[in-house]
């Protein structure tokens, strides 16, 4: 077992194997791994905080791994270091990942200023995204500029994603008419730039797209008093449209520091985090508590048949869970 200050030395020091050691470890749910986990963690803290967080949602088959595989080595290639990582609530399911995949990225794959990671195939301890907001602090103590986190539309991963960077951009794919293409509703109103892509395949209906969406953007009000989210098109395969799009990228966190603005919005969501991670970790402990486990089985029968109200049921359950931990202590 390799020693903490000689992984958080190698992660500082930008090697990429420790760099993957480190990130194995905070995938790890073993009690004792999250313990050391915990202390890489806070060593390395001091050092984050200054990378470009952005988020990258679409529908499969919209062009993501192609987007990110070009817009990472225009990044690369003007001499900013990127990392790529996936939120995938699916990989528990199905045992493997589709995003984050390196084959997926040809080019950024074999960059020495990139480095990619797939998604972990578990970690619900703290909820989805743990292992990836937490990989993403040993990647700016190692000194990354930009961090890319790719998802797919699955359950509620967008808003995971949304809530752990800075910028959340949404690929689209070209539509006839006035219908939104592939993309979930909700998801319209957490973005901050939608971008339309294979417009070199159809560029009137990019162009379309373009319009619709915008026009669809000035019926929300907007998420923010600092930003209008834009709608642009753009090519992954030609690289069309990169680097106007990143433009945007950049003038939204120049607007957003100018504001006094960045700070607070990742303050808010490091104090949403932990309390979600409290809800998850909560249930977690109730639902492996035996005294609990006992009762949960006549509980739900109960309320299935409408014999007890689902609240009683419920308190009856929290007051097992109490007793316990009276109990321990
Ligand atoms: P993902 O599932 O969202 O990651 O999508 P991929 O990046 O795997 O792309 C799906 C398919 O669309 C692949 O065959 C790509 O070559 C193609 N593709 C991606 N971006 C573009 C683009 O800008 N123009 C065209 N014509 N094809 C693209």
């Amino acid at each position: 077992m390799i020693e903490l200050t000689e992984l958080v030395a190698g992660v500082r020091a930008g090697d990429r194997t420790m760099l993957g050691r480190a990130i194995t470890l905070l995938e790890s749910t073993r009690p004792s791994d999250r313990v050391a986990a915990g202390e890489l963690l806070a060593a390395c803290l001091p050092q984050s905080g200054q990378a470009h967080r952005v988020g990258i949602t679409g529908p499969p088959g919209v062009g993501k791994s192609t987007f990110i595989d070009a817009l990472g080595t225009q990044l690369t290639a003007a001499g900013q270091r990127v990392a790529v990582l996936a939120v995938d609530p699916s990989s528990s399911v199905t045992g493997g990942s589709i995003l984050g995949d390196k084959t997926r990225m040809e080019r950024l794959s074999v960059d020495p200023n990139a480095f990619i990671r797939p998604s972990p195939s578990s970690g619900n301890l703290g909820g989805v995204g743990r292992a990836t907001r937490e990989t993403m602090i040993v990647l700016e103590a190692a000194g990354y500029d930009v961090v890319l986190v790719e998802t797919v539309g699955v359950g509620q991963s967008e808003t995971v994603v949304a809530e752990m960077v800075d910028f959340f951009l949404v690929l689209a794919l070209p539509g006839a008419g006035d219908e939104l293409q592939g993309i979930k509703k909700g998801i319209i109103e957490i973005a901050d730039l939608i971008a339309i892509n294979k417009s070199d395949a159809s560029p009137g209906k990019a162009n379309h797209s373009v319009r619709d969406y915008t026009a669809a953007l000035r019926l929300l009000s907007p998420q923010s008093e600092h930003w209008n989210p834009p709608v642009l098109s753009c090519s992954a395969l030609t690289s069309d449209g990169l680097p106007e799009l990143w433009q945007q990228v950049e003038l939204h966190r120049r607007k957003l520091q100018d504001a006094g603005a960045l700070e607070p919005k990742r303050a808010g969501q490091q104090v949403r985090w932990m309390w979600s991670m409290i809800d998850a970790r909560l249930q977690d402990r109730l639902r492996t508590t035996p005294s609990v486990m006992e009762q949960v089985d006549s509980a739900e029968a109960a309320v299935r048949a409408g014999t007890v109200p689902a609240s009683v049921a419920a308190d009856q359950l929290l007051d097992a869970f109490a007793e316990s931990l009276r109990r321990e202590s």
